[in-house]
């Protein structure tokens, strides 16, 4: 399908400032319907059917599943169930959770998150079941081609955002972000964001101490959750999915491709360059035609030419795997770069500390897969279901809501290999 299919919509994000860690982040999926320009807040919903009740809440976290899975290559270098692993080692530490996952239903390997493994791209590919090229945010920072002007996480104009996120689909249901309402008052829609681990695993990379202890404080968070549930009554007929946006591997040892290393077969302005790492998007000058550039790029990329070049695949867009559905889009720049796991790609050499964690990667590495539990009515306990795409979430949760859904990269028959039939 292309952008041209999806309709106009104005989805009211509050995006997360993932890669800028001085300031507070807020949610992308946060929303608050409240606001009177709001058209969904005209139409209060009716005391909602507790069967019909649906909380999505949404835990973009790195590592969650990520330090079970490498656990499980490290020590076992078997494929056993996610859920064996946590009974290993993190069952005493993140009790609710597991109670989640043990009375739910679990992708036992995994979520796997869309190309670009980056927060944004992902947290609005989970709400519009599109892929990046067809909901239009394509990385955390892109330049718009037609009008220069750049997208950050902070750029709220609905002009960014095509496609049609969970809260228009439903609006006339949803009513927006609470945490402490009366009875009479319970949303039938609601998400949560965590940003723990994210930050500290970028700071110290996926295997720290601190990681574990931050995946440990939202165990604890879930736990309020559940327990304000079951005082009220309802915990077994509130829908519950927890998800994460992606991964995170550890980047260190002197894992570095420098793009000025490439300056005797092209040099590569700066400027050219709008994400390094661990997606490389470079747009050339109109002077420059891409087929020439990548080609000077890949001369230069030939074994034994630069340092690391090996672990750089440099790709014209139309020729990136068909896998990553990363071309349909005038945003995505012609040259896009695949760097190894655990790599990062820079302009030059820096003294800079490169020791951390990242996530960015071809989403086929194991490493930045995430968690994906669905806990409720219409979830089977115990249930274990193939890894599958975060575009998919959509056609579930309008599928639980019984919303008609908008047109989407999702297959229509995914609910049912996952939901129970009779509900
Ligand atoms: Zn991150």
């Amino acid at each position: 399908m292309g952008t041209d299919l999806l309709s106009q919509t104005k989805p009211i994000p509050i995006p997360t400032q993932e890669e800028d860690h001085s300031s507070h982040s807020r949610a992308l999926l946060s929303f608050n319907t409240d606001s009177p320009s709001d058209p969904a807040a005209k139409t209060p919903p009716s005391k909602p059917n507790t069967t019909i009740i649906f909380i999505a809440l949404i835990l973009f976290t790195c590592i969650a599943l990520q330090l079970p899975l490498r656990l499980l290559f490290s020590f076992t270098r078997l494929l056993r169930p996610l859920f064996q692993l946590q009974l290993r080692t993190f069952l005493t530490s993140l009790p609710n959770i597991h109670r989640l996952i043990a009375n739910g239903t679990e992708a036992d390997l995994g979520l796997i998150p869309v190309f670009p493994t980056l927060t944004f791209p992902n947290h609005y590919s989970i709400v519009t079941g599109l892929y990046p090229a067809y909901h239009g945010v394509i990385n955390n920072r892109f330049v718009d081609p037609n009008t220069g002007e750049v997208f950050t996480m902070s750029s709220h104009e609905p002009k960014w955002w095509l496609g049609e996120p969970l809260w228009e689909t439903g609006q006339s249901w949803f009513k927006g972000f609470y945490l402490f309402l009366a009875w009479n008052e319970i949303p039938v829609f609601m998400t949560l964001y965590f940003e723990d681990p994210d930050h500290q695993g970028h700071q110290v990379g996926p295997d720290d101490p601190q990681i574990t202890e931050a995946v440990a404080r939202i165990d604890s968070l879930i736990g309020r959750l559940i327990d304000g549930l079951e005082k009220r009554g309802v915990f077994e007929d509130v829908t519950i999915i927890m998800v994460g946006d992606h991964g995170m591997v550890g980047t260190c040892d002197k894992k570095l491709i420098f793009l000025d290393d490439l300056a005797p077969w092209i040099k590569i302005p700066a400027d050219w360059v709008q994400y390094y790492t661990p997606m490389l998007a470079i747009r050339p000058l109109p002077s420059h035609a891409p087929s020439d550039f990548f080609a000077k790029m890949n001369e230069g990329l030939e074994p034994g030419k630069v340092e690391n070049g090996k672990y750089l695949k440099v790709y014209l867009k139309e020729e990136l795997p068909s896998r990553l559905h990363y071309a349909a889009s005038g945003r995505i720049p012609p040259i896009i770069g695949l760097i190894e796991e655990s790599f990062k790609g820079e302009q030059k050499r820096t003294k800079r500390q490169e020791c951390g964690g990242a996530h960015g990667y071809d989403n086929a590495f194991f490493s930045m897969r995430t968690i994906f539990i669905g806990h409720g009515p219409q979830f089977a306990r115990g249930k274990k279901v193939p890894s599958f795409e975060n575009v998919q979430i959509y056609n579930l949760v309008t599928s639980i809501l019984k919303l008609e859904g908008a047109p989407n990269n999702g297959s229509s028959a995914f609910p049912e290999s996952v939901l129970l039939l009779s509900q």
